[in-house]
């Protein structure tokens, strides 16, 4: 597994890049899991995020009659929960066409037995039986994941634990494409000159460095390297790219594979104790009015065990100590431990600073999203800002690639 949160490949801003199927309104289960962490991250890092509306047609290809109204929905929600478009680069996915071409070119040099040992394919045949999954497109969305990610030369994409084998397959076939097409008879050449620009103890340093890391698999070293490569001011970013391929052992990275970076996914579970999800009608939504939210939280299941007032109950048991988790101080955590534990506290009264706190973040969520929903057209606005610079990021990562597999336009034989 590569290093995690390791330096920028350059003296920028670390990109990265994630993504979201157009689901519509978001609920707090897409907020804690994934939005929170995109919201804090916009502030150290460069973001590209996207809302993946070809990966929708994956599991659902028959009905596209939904597809706008909950794309509009979901970038509201983004905005509304903080996401910045100063900041940050919103887009959707198939207003990159590049996406769908470095997919088919990708397809080409991709085994089928890569895509057919994804967990998910075989897990989700057997979950969503009721759906025609028997598509190329199914087969494929990891490879289409991969080129949503390559396109972007992103630094990171942010995962939670239990995803970050999802990465391995986009780093697999980024280095399969790079050994393929990446070959330049003066690699070694060029690597000379640029580590000529490092001063002479970054030099040393990253001799060893490369040398411990492919010898012994250092991590350590790994981060060291990059560390020092980051900090020679004199290179500039092609430079940097090829110390930073010659430092893995790759003969070049004309599509950089990104590290996972590590962000927290916390458990948060429905009204009714099962995973919160739309599908389960379960949820509570990002910007829910606070007299639903209300009405809610405190119908919510709690440990079964505790059939009467006075019965003693186990938070460990309770999905509402998983919102406690979320949203109370330890002050508060410890309050309902000793409550419910001892059955001093009743499940209304316990269930109350969560409601408050809910509704507090709603009513913030609320009155960001308020004037995009006065004007729809502002979205769309940021959408198509969004898309130019995706599209100028893409294009860049393309010609590259076209370069490579000689399929450049307007070049003569
Ligand atoms: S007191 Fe709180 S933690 Fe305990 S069972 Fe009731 S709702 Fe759950």
């Amino acid at each position: 597994m590569p290093a995690m949160n390791s330096p920028p490949s350059s003296g920028k801003r670390a990109r990265l890049l994630s993504g979201m199927r157009p689901t519509g309104k978001l609920h707090l289960g897409n907020y804690h899991g994934a939005l929170r962490n995109w919201v804090a991250l916009q502030d150290t890092h460069e973001g590209f995020f996207f809302v993946a509306d070809w990966h929708a047609l994956t599991t659902d290809y028959a009905d596209t009659s939904l597809l706008q109204k909950n794309q509009h929905e979901m970038v509201v929600d983004f905005l509304a929960a903080g996401l910045d478009p100063e900041r940050s680069t919103i887009f959707v996915q198939s207003h990159v066409p590049g996406h769908a071409e470095l997919h088919v070119l990708l397809s080409m040099i991709t085994p089928l037995s890569w895509l057919e040992r994804v967990p998910t394919y075989k897990d989700q045949q057997e979950q969503l039986k009721e759906k025609d999954l028997a598509t190329y497109g199914f087969l494929g969305y990891p490879l289409l994941q991969t080129a949503d990610i390559l396109i972007y030369r992103p630094d990171f994409i942010p995962v939670g634990e239990d995803q970050v084998a999802h990465v391995e397959i986009t780093r697999e076939i980024a280095r399969r494409f790079n050994h393929i097409f990446g070959r330049d008879e003066k690699f070694g050449a060029k690597v000379k000159a640029a580590q000529k620009k490092m001063d002479g103890a970054q030099r040393e340093g990253y001799v060893t460095c490369r040398q411990g890391y492919q010898e012994r698999g250092e991590q350590k070293l790994l981060t060291e390297g990059r560390a020092l490569v980051a900090a020679a001011f004199r290179l500039d970013d092609s430079e940097r790219e090829l110390l930073l391929a010659n430092l893995e052992g790759e003969h070049h990275r004309l599509l950089p594979a990104p590290d996972a970076l590590l962000t927290p996914t916390p458990k948060v579970l429905g009204l009714d104790g099962r995973k919160m999800s739309k599908s389960y009608g379960n949820t509570i939504g990002l910007t829910e009015e606070p007299a639903s939210i209300t009405r809610k939280v405190r119908g919510m299941t709690t440990d079964p065990a505790r059939v009467r007032r006075t019965d003693p109950g186990n938070p460990e048991k309770c999905p509402v100590w998983d919102l406690h988790k979320l949203y109370s101080s330890d002050e508060t955590r410890a309050w309902v431990a000793e409550g419910c534990t001892s059955a001093g506290i009743g499940c209304l009264e316990c269930k109350q600073p969560v409601i408050d706190r809910i509704c507090a973040d709603s009513a913030t969520m609320r009155d960001r999203a308020a004037p995009y929903l006065a004007n729809p057209g502002r979205v769309n606005e940021i959408l198509a800002a969004g898309a130019v610079k995706a599209n100028i990021a893409a294009e860049e990562t393309m010609q590259a690639v076209r370069g490579a597999m000689n399929l450049a336009r307007g070049v003569s034989p």
